[in-house]
């Protein structure tokens, strides 16, 4: 789960790691609110879970609470690389001495916390690894023992911080591997992580990654889900409890249990189509979670037509069909729908969806020719 920049900075205020002080705001009205809140000037900051919103123009300085104000009203609504701006961050403005990037990550390779330092931040860090290898000083920590303050000093040493910045550094650098251990985090990145003009070592952007399978010890966490889950066919697959990925295609795809979905994106690939989502209904699926999974897949505009590929195992194929009907009755869709059953109660899911589905639901007899049908089906509703 990936937080927003202010959730992340306040993770790391609550951790003891120097942050701007700052507010929220969904409207210009609200911004300038904030900004008569905070002594100075402010900076306007897009709130998208993204990199190079300074560059895309999603980051912008104010003077005073009119021009957060107008700065908001500009920023708000924008689209950067295709997050829509719903939110900004009104905080203190900066006076930038120096632009460092600091980091901890799993690398799950080594199976060790990678921490990684260097003098030369705020800008891509995967260039500077590139071309600058030596910029970046990275340190494997063994979990039993931890990131000693010798193993802190090394980093600066190395990544060749400017010595009025180290101490505040090596704090920082403390704090941030406490914070990755305690919130089960998988990456925590400060980029750039400045010294002010005043001295002072500051984070100035926060990207934090908390492992999903953790979640449920950090309940604090857990309750951001709903905020930072902005796709709404994601949020309302979420909330019904179902496996779904959104993919940029116009397939719909729903079948039973991974291995068969995964396959099922393979076969609409090889018919020349393009999967619009990954959406696994879970082995055994009932009635019910067919009906949830349909309410996403429909939902979304971008689906053309809709493959329902089941293999019935434990899951029962007229218990799917009953589920399709029910969905259908209620939502009423048009969209062509190809379904194979195959499996347990084949014979009975296949009577029900003669008798009652709507016209545009057709059967195919293999995942093949299904795939092939969908895949047609989708280009005449795209080219009509
Ligand atoms: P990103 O572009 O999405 O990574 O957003 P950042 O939060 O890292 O900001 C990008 C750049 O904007 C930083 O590297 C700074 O150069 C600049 N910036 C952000 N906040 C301030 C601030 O308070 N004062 C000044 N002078 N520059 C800032
Ligand atoms: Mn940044």
């Amino acid at each position: 789960m990936d937080l927003f920049e202010y959730q992340g900075k306040q993770l790391f205020a609550a951790h003891g790691i120097p942050v701007p002080s700052g507010e929220v705001a969904e409207t210009p009205a609200a911004a300038k609110g904030a900004a008569e809140g905070i002594d100075g000037p402010v900076v306007v900051k897009a709130q998208v879970q993204v990199g190079g919103r300074g560059k895309a123009g999603g980051i912008k300085l104010a003077a005073n609470p009119e021009e957060a104000h107008d700065r908001a009203s500009e920023i708000l609504g924008m689209d950067i690389k295709g997050h829509t701006v719903n939110t900004v961050w009104i905080e203190s403005a900066s006076e930038i001495e120096k632009e460092y990037y600091a980091s901890v990550t799993l690398d799950r390779g080594e199976k060790k916390p990678l921490v990684m330092l260097s003098a030369v931040g705020g800008v891509d860090i995967e260039e500077v690894a590139a071309s600058q290898p030596e910029k970046l000083a990275r340190l494997h920590v063994d979990p039993l023992v931890g990131l000693q303050p010798h193993d802190a000093r090394w980093l600066t040493f190395t990544a060749g911080i400017d010595p009025e910045a180290m101490k505040g550094v090596v704090a920082i650098l403390e704090k941030l591997y406490a914070a990755f251990v305690a919130t089960d985090a998988s990456l925590l990145e400060i980029n750039p992580l400045i010294l002010t003009k005043g001295g002072d070592v500051i984070a100035l952007d926060a990207k934090v990654t908390i492992d999903n399978n953790a979640l449920y010890r950090h309940p604090d966490i857990a309750e951001l889900q709903h905020s930072v889950t902005t796709d709404p066919q994601e949020r309302m697959a979420h909330e019904k409890g179902v496996t779904y990925v959104k993919l940029d295609g116009d397939v719909g795809i729903l079948g039973n249990g991974a291995g068969l979905v995964m396959s099922t994106l393979d076969v609409v690939a090889l018919a020349g189509g393009r999967p619009a989502n990954f959406l696994d209904a879970g082995g055994g699926s009932k009635a019910e979670e067919v009906e949830a999974a349909l309410d996403v897949l429909l939902s979304d505009p971008k689906v053309n037509a809709l493959l329902v590929n089941i293999f019935g195992g434990i899951t029962r194929c007229d218990e799917v069909a009953q589920g399709m009907i029910t969905a259908l009755d209620r939502i009423g869709a048009t969209l062509p729908i190809v379904v194979r059953l195959d499996g347990t109660n084949q014979a009975e899911g296949l009577e029900l969806l003669s008798q009652k589905a709507p016209s545009n639901v057709v059967v195919e007899q293999t995942m093949l020719s299904a795939a092939e049908r969908v895949v047609g089906l989708a280009k005449e509703v795209q080219s009509a």
